[in-house]
């Protein structure tokens, strides 16, 4: 039921896109497409309601200034088979860290890159798929994929307990654990126990953890359905929104964390890069750098969730400071003047984990293709539990080894490239679902034939076309980097390494394998090889 949202992104100026989950997607498909392609600016509101005898351009005049749950609402009583990606207030404004939201109050977000404020800029509140009937699309082996899959289907639930019982904020003790979880804009190294109120096990515990929710027919159904102290229900915070809104901040109030969440949900925020700038607002207020800025009366003091919400609704009204957060960390910290305060690789505000906690990590975000991003690479996770046997790695790794690192990087960003284009959900891999697993299934949906080294070289194929893109847009090495104080700032307490692997050597062996130039140019013979070549026309880079 997954699918992608791809734009050049206004945040970071280069190729941007997002994967998500819930029931657009599957939607979608039942109507016959396979994709589609949005070119040009309504003059007025309007939005794209596709079927399956095609697709309209319809007035949505009424919708504009309504936020994303209202949208939901109104095009599933229009028409009640529908599924609905909308922008919010934040995307119709322009906020650059503005996202796509689906699934109504079940706030399944395409959060990153300022996707929404691409949808925002061609007045396109909604893209709304309305099969009318579900027809199941013909594939190659439909009694041995249901085979496969229905074996999968029982057994994943047993091999992913917590996820499923807990939603991915299961992990945020864990996490903390392992040093992995930003603390104050990424200045300390350890939460300790605050952490705990946070996380899923806690909102389970105390009674607040209401239901769950499944994107299409998955087995796990990580969505999570939890009461606000006024008894109104809203979606569970993921771990990120946790950790950003709540150690990146300071803030230990559950409370305080699902409010924030709901109201970035229903605005249309990245619930990631809005964190990461409320962190660093509260930062640059802290050490009196803020004089010059209209605050609006608030005061953005580290741990206070009142400050924390009060923020978020700013920045999803483009009011005040809100203006300048919603920006993104980049933009914000030159108004600020303090450029070392903002955690970001090519503009794009880190994830909540940390490349020290990792040492696959550093190099994944400093070379993913849209700017700091856990799910590019995914590296972590085969740091932690899973064996990439399909590329040499027959056991988890070390997280602290120093051996095949960029070689690790590069296998696993090419998987996911895989994992995103198949639209596979990468929690799945926690229940066993690996590349041969994937290629497998693939097969027996096409009729085709491709062996594991064909499909993992698709990934290949797909990792250098988005960097051709960026290279178009001037990207090379020294885009490739991360803040000083990650690399260089000793962190100082938890778990943990102080500092990440030396960066520039992991660059050097990347490139190597990655047949790039020192410089991070792709040559010539490996987009040969490859089958890629540069883009003929990229526009200006924001
Ligand atoms: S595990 Fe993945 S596909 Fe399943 S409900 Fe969670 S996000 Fe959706």
């Amino acid at each position: 039921g997954r699918h992608q949202i791809l734009a050049k992104s206004p945040l970071t100026g280069i190729f941007g896109e997002c994967d998500v989950g819930g029931a657009w997607g599957s939607a979608f498909r039942a109507t016959g497409f396979d994709a589609l392609v949005i070119r040009g600016i309504s003059d007025r509101p309007v939005s794209l309601v596709v079927r399956e005898d095609g697709a309209s351009v319809e007035d949505a005049g009424d919708l504009w200034g309504r936020d994303t749950f209202e949208t939901y609402e109104a095009y599933k009583s229009r028409f009640p088979d529908s599924e609905t990606a909308c922008i919010g207030p934040a995307g119709e404004r322009l906020v650059r860290i503005a996202a796509v939201l689906h699934d109504g109050r079940h706030g399944r977000a395409a959060g990153r890159c300022g996707i929404g404020a691409v949808m925002g800029s061609k007045r396109l509140k909604a893209v709304v798929a309305a099969p009318g009937r579900r027809t199941p699309r013909p594939v190659h082996d439909a009694q041995a994929l249901a085979k496969a899959c229905t074996a999968f289907a029982r057994e994943i639930p047993g091999k992913t307990e917590r996820l499923v019982k807990y939603g991915t904020a299961g992990i945020v003790v864990s996490s903390q654990d392992l040093g992995d979880i930003p603390v104050r804009n990424w200045n300390e190294g350890s939460f300790g126990d605050r952490a705990v109120p946070l996380s899923g096990q806690h909102l389970a515990e105390s009674g607040r953890l209401k239901k769950r929710f499944f994107c299409g027919r998955c087995p796990i159904g990580c969505g999570r359905t939890v009461e606000l102290s006024d008894g109104t229900l809203g979606a569970g915070p993921e771990y990120e929104t946790t950790c950003m809104f709540g150690s990146n901040c300071l803030v230990d109030d559950p409370e305080a964390v699902i409010l924030a969440n709901e109201l970035s949900n229903r605005y249309g925020i990245d619930t990631i890069s809005a964190g990461a700038a409320i962190g660093f607002l509260m930062e640059a207020f802290e050490r009196g750098e803020t004089s010059g800025i209209d605050l609006g009366g608030i005061e953005p003091v580290w741990g206070d969730g009142k400050a924390l919400v009060q923020l978020v609704r700013l920045i999803g009204e483009r009011r005040g400071v809100g203006e300048i957060l919603g920006e993104g960390v980049l933009r914000a910290s030159r108004v600020v003047g303090r450029p070392d305060y903002a955690i970001h690789s090519k503009g794009l505000e880190f994830p909540a984990h940390d490349p020290r906690a990792f040492n696959s990590l550093a190099l994944s975000y400093a070379t993913s293709n849209r700017g700091a991003c856990h799910l590019q690479g995914f590296t972590y996770v085969f740091e932690k539990t899973i064996p990439l046997p399909e590329r040499g790695f027959p056991t988890a790794q070390d997280r602290f080894g120093t051996e095949r690192k960029a070689e690790l990087v590069i296998a696993s960003q090419d998987l996911m490239g895989l994992f995103d284009s198949l639209k596979l959900c990468k929690l799945s891999m926690n229940g066993g679902v690996s590349a041969t697993v994937a290629l497998e299934w693939l097969n027996l949906v096409t009729g085709w034939n491709l062996d594991i080294e064909e499909f993992l070289t698709a990934g290949e194929r797909i990792f250098n076309l988005k960097r051709a893109y960026n290279c178009a847009l001037g990207v090379s090495r020294k885009d490739d980097t991360l803040p000083d104080r990650i690399r260089f700032v000793p962190k100082g307490g938890g778990a943990g390494n102080n500092l990440p692997p030396d960066l520039d050597a992991s660059l050097d062996e990347y490139y190597r394998l990655r047949g790039w130039t020192p410089e991070g140019i792709p040559k010539p013979e490996t987009l040969k090889r490859l089958g890629v070549r540069y883009p003929d026309e990229v526009g200006p880079r924001p």
